[in-house]
This record gives structure tokens, sequence and C-alpha cells, in this order.
């Protein structure tokens, strides 16, 4: 039976992923008493969070994002500097595509809009810079400089580490059963039971296993993802030089690929699509899983022909979970029935970057202040 800690929390935060890090360490550093629980011991890389790299960039078409990229920045710089862990490596970013995509036209727009630093690159610009990509002759880029990678598990181990230098505590291998809501709300794991002023979800691919008791289901779609990793032909053409990029490349492929410069695996380019197949977080590694392989023929098929420089067969392929919302925007809002009980989900694959301010917002969604951000695109009840 579990045991009760007298403790009352400011909050609880469910689940020790990027987004349940981030909004524990503004608790912390508010000085407000937050208890971050996590299911498996940590690190794990069961979730979305796991792996040595993420891309960061400020190109995208909406506004809104951009507007959050440019805190974002500055907090990611804020916990290098409270950590001395380096976390960003400057590589920049390409956005490829035709020139009259509908997308590349509205991050281009937006990019201009909010003043960002950025390069027009026409088709023979960008055979004269990056020569290792082999395009069609209609394909353009935008050459984006503040791009770059984040370092996603050393990210993860530096806000652990802060939030307890900060007062907070966090319990891992505590699997969250029941939660009983209320003022204060109570929170059962597999050992004790805990009490707090507000509850904050971030639990990744499971939110909806532990919303489905509070009465309510998001329309949440969980993918399987394989993660691939490419052998260069000639040691060190894709490392130093070489940037972070996302296309569409629609003769191949209905979603993005996307690709960042060879890091964690020396000599290896990750080359990923921005996809993947339905599955339960439980099972992810099933073996019925290993025989979807369509999104990583896709990949072949672009390597070979985008990227004549690498090995056309991945070299090591991991695997990761997204949580898509349907419009891929995130879900930062309250439980609509239970005010002081705040969801973070959704994050559809792009939301580590983000991670600094969704924490920000989703700590003053708990705590009532003002928020920083205009939160509509992000509320439960546009679908
Ligand atoms: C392959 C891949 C590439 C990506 N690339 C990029 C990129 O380049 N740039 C970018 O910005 N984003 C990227 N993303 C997206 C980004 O990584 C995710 O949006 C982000 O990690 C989501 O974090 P999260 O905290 O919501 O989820 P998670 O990391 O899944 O964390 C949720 C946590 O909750 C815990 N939990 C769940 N249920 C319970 C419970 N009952 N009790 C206790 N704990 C529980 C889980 O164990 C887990 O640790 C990528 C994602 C993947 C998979």
């Amino acid at each position: 039976m579990a045991t009760t800690h007298s403790e009352l929390y400011d909050a609880i935060v469910i689940g020790a992923g990027i987004q349940g890090c981030f909004t524990s360490y503004h608790f912390a550093k508010n000085k407000r008493k937050v208890l971050l629980l996590e299911q498996f011991f940590l690190p794990h890389s069961r979730g979305s969070s796991h792996g040595q790299s993420r891309i960061i960039r400020r190109a995208y078409p909406e506004d809104f994002y951009i507007k959050m990229m440019e805190e974002c920045y500055q907090i990611w710089a804020q916990v290098e500097k409270e950590s001395g862990t380096k976390l960003y490596r400057q590589t920049g970013f390409l956005v490829l595509g035709r020139k009259e995509n509908a997308e590349f036209c509205a991050v281009q727009e937006a990019l201009s809009k909010h003043s960002v630093e950025y390069k027009y690159l026409d088709s023979k610009e960008l055979k004269t810079c990056f020569s290792n990509f082999r395009l069609p002759p209609d394909q353009v880029g935008i050459w984006e400089l503040s791009g770059g990678v984040l370092y996603a598990d050393k990210a993860l181990k530096a806000l652990q580490d802060l939030i307890r230098q900060l007062g907070g505590v966090i319990h891992d291998g505590e699997k969250v059963a029941e939660i009983k809501p209320g003022y204060p709300v109570t929170v059962t794991t597999t050992t004790r039971t805990y009490q707090a002023k507000s509850l904050v979800i971030t639990a990744g691919p499971w939110t909806n296993q532990l919303l489905l008791p509070l009465g309510i289901q998001l329309p949440l779609q969980t993918l399987r993802v394989n993660v691939c990793y490419w052998k260069e032909k000639v040691p060190g053409s894709f490392g130093e030089n070489f940037p972070c990029f996302y296309g569409s490349f629609s003769d191949l492929a209905p979603h993005h690929i996307y690709g960042l410069p060879a890091g964690e695996y020396p000599g290896m380019m990750k080359v990923a699509y921005h996809h993947g197949n339905k599955a339960d977080p439980d099972e992810r590694d099933c073996p019925s899983a290993s025989s979807e392989v369509t999104d990583v023929q896709i990949l072949c098929s672009f390597v070979r022909e985008y990227l004549p420089g690498l090995q056309p067969q991945p070299a090591i392929m991991e695997r990761c979970m997204y949580t898509n919302s349907p419009d891929e925007n995130f879900i930062l809002d309250r439980h609509p029935k239970h005010a002081n009980i705040i969801i973070g989900a959704g994050f559809s694959g792009h939301g580590f970057k983000l991670s600094p301010v969704v924490g920000k917002v989703l700590y003053e969604l708990s705590t009532e202040s003002t928020l920083s951000y205009d939160l509509t695109a992000f509320q439960i009840s546009r679908f």
C-alpha cells in the first residue's frame, strides 16, 4: 500500500521528459515547492526526449513559434551558464523546397516579418554552398544562421541537476497510478501518495492514459519513429561544416525529411523522416514493429538521390515516440473541469527547442500568473 507523504507541494509535475523538466525548473527557479515524478529510472530512452541531438531553429511559418523562439534561445543560454554545460552548437539551418511551395514561402515571409537573420539561396548558390546535396534544379533554400543542434541528453541531465540544486525534488522509478482531482490534488504512485496545490501533466505519449480517469481524451496520435544514422563515404565530409536541414520532397514522401551533421556517432549523419507508424508507447519495440519499413525505404531513396556522399543504407537505427495533435500544434491548457490540473501535450515531433517557453507557460498557467504568450493556438477547445 502507498504511504502518504505529509508535505503539500506547490506543484507536482508528471513526466521527466524535456517538458516536465523545464516546467519543474521554472517552479524551482521561482522558489516554489515542486515534485517531479517519473515512471522510469533516469536516464531512460522510452519516451520522446532521449538521444544526443535535436534541431533548434527559428524557421517556422507560424508567428507564435518564432516569437517564442526568441526567448527560448535566451533560456537555453541561461541554462548553459547555470549548469556550466554546453548545450547548443550553431551549425545554421537550411530549409529546402521549391520556390512556389506554400510552406517554404510562409517560412520566408515569417522570418522577414520578425527580422530574423537569413539568406535566400537560389539553386546555383545552394549548389556552391552545400555541394554535398545533389538537388534538382528547381530546389531553393533558406539559410537561417541561428539554427543548430541541441544536446538533448545533456540538457535533461543539466536541468535535473539544476532542479535539485534549486530545492526541487525528483522521484524516478515512481509511476503515477491515480490522480484525485480537487484542492489539493492527490497523486498516488506505485509507492507513495502526495498532495499539491496544482498538477502539471507532461507525460508525452502516455498523456491519454492519465487523462482517461479524469474524464477527457485528447485527439493525440502516438507514433513510433525510426531514427537512422548514415555512414559518410569520405570520413569527415558531413561533420564540422554541414548544417541541419529539413525539406519537403513531395516526389518521395508526404512528410518532411530532416538531417543533422555527424555528431553522436562519429562519421554518421542523422537523417530521419518526420513521421512514423502508429504505436502504443509501451509496445514501441514489439517484434511486429520491425516489419514496418516504409519510412526507412523512403529515407534510403532520399539518401541515394540527394546525399550521394552517404552510404544508402542506415548503419544504426534507433527508436523514439512522437505524440501528434491533429494540427501538429501543441496543447498547453487547463483541464476543462479541473482548473488546477494543467496539460502540456501533443508536441508533434518539434517540441524540444521550444521547451524553455513551454515550461514557463505551464508554470504560469499553474500559478495563475499573467501569461507571457497568447495561448489561443494551443487551447484544447480548438478540436
Ligand atoms: C526522433 C525524434 C526527433 C525529434 N527531433 C526534434 C528536433 O529536431 N527538434 C525539436 O524541437 N524537437 C524534436 N523532437 C520532438 C521532441 O523531442 C519532443 O517534442 C519532446 O521531447 C517531448 O517531450 P515530452 O516531455 O512531452 O515527452 P517525453 O520525453 O516522452 O516525456 C514524458 C515523460 O513522462 C513520463 N511518464 C508518462 N506517464 C507517467 C506516469 N504515469 N508516471 C510517471 N511518469 C510518467 C514518461 O516516462 C516520460 O519520461 C523529436 C522527437 C523525436 C522522437
